[in-house]
């Protein structure tokens, strides 16, 4: 006999067609300045490119058909009804609700918008004002993810954050008062000077404040990020000496599952933790595979059978799209061997993991024994634990999932 989870699964899976709805992701690669752990392709742009790049990232959202064919994709596919957007970046919380309200109005004219869809904007605490906050709320942004990172302030200043816990609470007490309960607070585990205990005020900090939803990121270091590169390269700028041990923010981690579970949010994905009812709709959408639709810069896009990606390139995206010509960087169409993988990878993201005999029935051949030794591998590490059909990382396993995940491909 079937759980109710899975009976929902099957059939909210054999509902995917072409009515399935999409979530739609806007990119704003501006900051007021790039902060030191930073790897996404955002940075301080000269202010003056930010109007020049709203217009034209609303004339790529009005002609996504025409600059879609030319990089082969079908427009036919494209005629799908959303029910999130989702503004991040960079900081799209610079732009004012009038910029933010013609860039909607243009994805409200491109694409039909449910009633009720979840609208988010990722904004830092600073630009939250009573003019953003009603401007915001006005145009019909349901939902602000807050790029917190620290309630303390040294480690703040330390990668280049420019506020501090008091802007935090300024910004919840404003948005509340425009009418948006739905806040989503991020942290990072592993800046630089943080400790147990300063780890243990900030989530103290935060939860007094009651957010709906936290997602919590560990700190990766690579080449990507100034400070990444400097610990890659044993050097001492942008306070590298005081980043705190692998171990220990690994352990910052397995404090704050611990912490939020207890508090009664639900811990859904790797990262995030919800009170029950504010998952984050679109999110979602990456790890089940569902549609979305990005533009702008390194937006990315997914419609069921291919994956596209913009230049991550400012300066390239500017030239191509003033031509008239797509900025699609990059198309794929998947197989069905990697839509299999990406879907156990993507799935195993997800706390509830995969249903087993839902690929098997899916993909038209026997996952449990395909994917039998890593399986079997993982699941002896105590990384993985199935719970009858269903496949899902344990606890310990959260801290491996990298390994977890390549184990599953080729
Ligand atoms: S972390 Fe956020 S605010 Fe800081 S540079 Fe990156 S995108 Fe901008």
């Amino acid at each position: 006999m079937k759980k109710p989870e899975e009976k929902q699964e099957q059939i909210l899976r054999s509902a995917q067609d072409d009515s399935m709805l999409a979530g739609i992701y806007l990119s704003v690669p501006f900051c007021r300045q790039k902060c030191t752990y930073c790897n996404f392709a955002s940075d301080a742009h000269p202010a003056h490119l930010l109007p020049e790049y709203l217009r034209l990232l609303e004339s790529e959202i009005l002609h996504r058909s025409a600059l879609w064919q030319t990089a082969g994709i079908p427009a036919s596919r494209d005629e799908r009804a959303v029910d999130t957007i989702y503004l991040g970046g960079g900081t799209p919380g610079l732009l004012s609700g009038e910029q933010l309200g013609s860039l909607l109005e243009a994805v409200r004219s491109s694409f039909r918008v449910e009633t009720g869809a979840e609208i988010t904007v990722e904004a830092s605490p600073e630009n939250v004002t009573p003019a953003t906050g009603s401007g915001w709320a006005a145009c019909g942004v349901s939902r602000i993810s807050l790029g917190v990172q620290s309630m303390v302030s040294q480690e703040l200043r330390a990668v280049g954050r420019m506020h501090d816990a008091e802007t935090v609470r300024r910004a919840f007490t404003v948005l509340r008062s425009a009418g948006i309960e739905n806040i989503s607070a991020d942290l990072i585990a592993g800046l630089p000077f943080q400790t147990a205990q300063s780890w243990r005020v900030s989530l103290d900090a935060l939860l007094d404040l009651n957010p709906a939803h936290l997602s919590v990121y560990m700190f990766e270091v690579d080449e990507d990020s100034r400070l990444g590169r400097e610990l890659l390269e044993g050097g001492a700028r942008y306070r590298a000496g005081a980043v705190p041990t692998e171990e220990h923010v690994a352990d910052f981690y397995c404090a704050a599952v611990e912490f939020l579970r207890a508090a009664g949010f639900n811990h859904y994905e790797i990262s995030n933790f919800a009170r029950p009812g504010f998952e984050s709709r679109h999110n979602l959408k990456y790890w089940s595979d569902e549609p979305y639709f990005g533009f702008g810069v390194e937006a990315h896009s997914y419609d069921g059978e291919r994956r596209w990606a913009n230049t991550d390139s400012l300066e390239r995206y500017l030239e191509t799209m003033e031509r008239g010509e797509s900025p699609i960087a990059d198309c794929k169409v998947l197989r069905s061997q990697e839509r299999l993988e990406e879907r156990l990878f993507l799935g195993l993201r997800r706390r509830r993991g995969v249903s087993l005999s839902q690929l098997t029935a899916e993909f038209a051949r026997d996952v449990s024994r395909d994917y039998g030794e890593p399986i079997q591998e993982y699941c002896e590490a105590g990384w993985l634990e199935k719970d009858g059909d269903r496949l899902r990382l344990t606890d310990r396993g959260l801290l491996f999932s990298n390994e977890v995940f390549a184990g599953f491909l080729p």
